[in-house]
């Protein structure tokens, strides 16, 4: 078990913030009259009564995340999107212009775009060939301002899982925060980190609704972490982060996981005859191996290929300008239908 002072490695103003008090606050339990909010007292102009402000902890909706990952609902967040998720980490974390964090490219877009806004210095210790971390160099990188380090496993765009031990090493030795974003942990053979987390006071793993579970509109991510974590979550969080109505579909969308899990498993019998399917191709290079809803694929004129398909209305993420990707395309495993339109897009394009 290691145990890091997490309160000390806050923000300085967000050590002595004082967080909003929302109306409800104050008092727990039923009351008859409510006059503390300036919410509409005659109702809202929707079947659905809107007018009174959502549960600002969201409480239902973590009881059945709990259920489901097995994780006490005071170690859980839940946002807009796991992206809030990201950005809260960077606002109570990271002082302005002063500290640092560290990713591992190519990795998913969204850290250096949260760094960006909000003033973090970056560090990018590129992954081996292999699409493994460099222990060594993210050795060397971490200094004394160096709050996080985000790890994607698997990873986005490369499709693969980092190396469990890897992870662990960096847990272990680092005494700042590591997030593990586990975007797309259903499609995978690798275990969650979740259930490390009485293990690793600095562990913040990342999931959500988007991927498995088909709610990318809904937009719900969630964290999970120890409690000293999840409290300065919700100090910094706006006091409403999610709506109403949001609660109410993600818990109901809880209640089908039968019907995720069928998906699931259509989705990687699909990934892997499209992984076939594409290294049959000549100018398809290699397809890399992938335990996401996508893969990745080297193809020669991947440029080409990418307006190609454009012209024929099939969209993929052109990402042969990212490091270690060169000439690559990253293809979301579509349904069964639009898989074969795109390996036929291909063929004629050979
Ligand atoms: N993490 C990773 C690795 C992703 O690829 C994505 C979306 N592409 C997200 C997080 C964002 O998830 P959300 O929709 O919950 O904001």
């Amino acid at each position: 078990m290691t145990t890091i002072d997490i309160n000390s490695l806050l923000r300085e103003n967000i050590k002595k913030l004082v967080p909003y008090s929302s109306a409800r606050d104050e008092f727990s339990g039923e009351a008859s009259v409510y006059l503390d909010a300036n919410e509409n007292s005659f109702g809202s102009p929707l079947p659905t009564a809107y007018n009174r402000y959502p549960d600002p902890l969201q409480w239902k909706l973590k009881e059945k995340i709990s259920t489901i990952k097995g994780v006490p609902p005071q170690n859980i967040f839940v946002g807009n999107g796991s992206d809030e998720a990201i950005d809260l980490l960077f606002r109570a974390f990271c002082n302005p212009g002063v500290d640092n964090v560290i990713i591992v490219p190519p990795t998913y877009g969204m850290y250096e775009v949260s760094a960006n806004i909000n003033d973090i210095n970056l560090k990018k210790v590129n992954l081996l060939d292999n699409f493994q971390l460099d222990l060594e160099g993210i050795a060397e990188a971490i200094d004394k301002n160096t709050k996080m380090i985000f790890i994607c496993s698997p990873n986005n765009p490369t499709g693969n899982s980092i190396d469990r031990q890897d992870i662990e090493t960096v847990l272990s030795h680092f005494e700042g925060i590591v997030v593990i974003d586990e975007a797309y942990i259903n499609f995978s053979r690798q275990k969650s980190f979740i259930q490390e987390l009485t293990e690793y006071s600095n562990l913040v793993v990342l999931q959500t609704l988007s991927k498995a579970w088909g709610l990318a509109a809904l937009r719900v991510g969630m964290a999970f972490a120890c409690q000293d974590i999840i409290d300065i979550y919700n100090k910094v969080k706006p006091p409403y982060n999610m709506s109403q109505a949001t609660q109410e579909l993600a818990l109901e969308a809880l209640n089908n996981i039968e019907q995720v899990n069928v998906w699931i498993k259509e989705t990687v019998t699909e990934r892997n005859k499209l992984s076939k399917e594409l290294e049959e191709i000549s100018i398809v290079e290699k397809v890399y191996p992938s335990d996401a809803n996508f893969v990745l694929a080297k193809i020669k004129y991947a440029d080409y290929l990418y307006d190609f398909l454009v012209d024929r209305g099939i969209i993929v993420r052109n990402r042969s300008k990212v490091v270690l990707c060169d000439s690559c395309l990253r293809i979301t495993v579509g349904t069964p239908a639009e898989n074969e339109a795109l390996i036929k897009a291909i063929k004629e394009f050979v």
